[in-house]
């Protein structure tokens, strides 16, 4: 397989680009999708957050508030330090138990492209594990427009998130290919065709090379 990371600021259309990829025939690996998946009932991370942020994350149905542990775990550095470590290494080994599983089925199309959405992966060091990073990158006012109006996120929050997260020189220089998402869907679309065209090139690249 042909490891792709699809990485960029929240709004800035990594999940826009990873579907038109799926839509071209690559395997996906959601990122945000797996977060959610390791804080499910039963779970040991739900249970270490409760224990560390209070029962009061829990709803009456035992499944995680976002809400109030939002409130609770984005208040200062160490709580979100400390959320990050109960998280972040189960989210870690979840992808490693995909990427084994794909890597075992390698003999049925040894050139099939694996896309990891990772909105985190400049931030832990992550990008050498890659064959190759994509950055989608987009201005901060539109990345903005779009989680408000389109997402219904709340304004704050996305600045909040926004400042936590590296910013796009770090980005840049740590890709392999930059998508600018600043223009209309139909632009987007084309443009990640081509790059689809390209990786597929690529991972036949690699292929003959072994
Ligand atoms: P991310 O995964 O990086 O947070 P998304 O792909 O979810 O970003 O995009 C954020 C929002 O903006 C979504 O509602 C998406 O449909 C919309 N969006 C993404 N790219 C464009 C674009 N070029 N034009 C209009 N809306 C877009």
């Amino acid at each position: 397989m042909y490891l792709v990371a699809v990485t960029g600021g929240i709004g800035s259309g990594k999940s826009t680009v990873t579907a038109r990829l799926a839509h071209q025939g690559a395997e996906v690996i959601d990122l945000d999708e797996v977060a959610r998946e390791i804080v499910q009932p039963g779970e040991p991370a739900l249970e270490e957050i409760a224990a560390r942020f209070g029962q009061e994350v829990l709803t009456d149905d035992g499944t995680l508030d976002r809400a109030e542990l939002a409130r609770r775990a984005f208040v200062d550095d160490q709580s979100r330090r400390d959320l990050d470590r109960i998280t972040h290494p189960r989210v870690a080994s979840r992808i490693a138990e995909r990427l084994t599983l794909l890597a075992g089925e390698d003999h049925l199309d040894p050139t099939r492209l694996v896309v990891v959405d990772h909105p985190l992966l400049i931030e832990t060091g992550q990008a050498a594990r890659f064959d190759t990073v994509v950055a989608v990158l987009a201005g901060e006012e539109v990345r903005m427009r779009r989680l408000v109006e389109q997402r219904g996120l709340d304004a704050e929050d996305v600045r909040a998130r926004m400042r936590q997260q590296v910013d796009d020189d770090a980005r840049r220089a740590a890709a392999d290919h930059v998508v600018t998402n600043d223009g209309d869907l139909e632009t987007l679309n084309a443009e990640v065709d081509r790059l689809h065209t390209h990786l597929a090139a690529k991972a036949r690249a690699q292929r003959a090379g072994r």
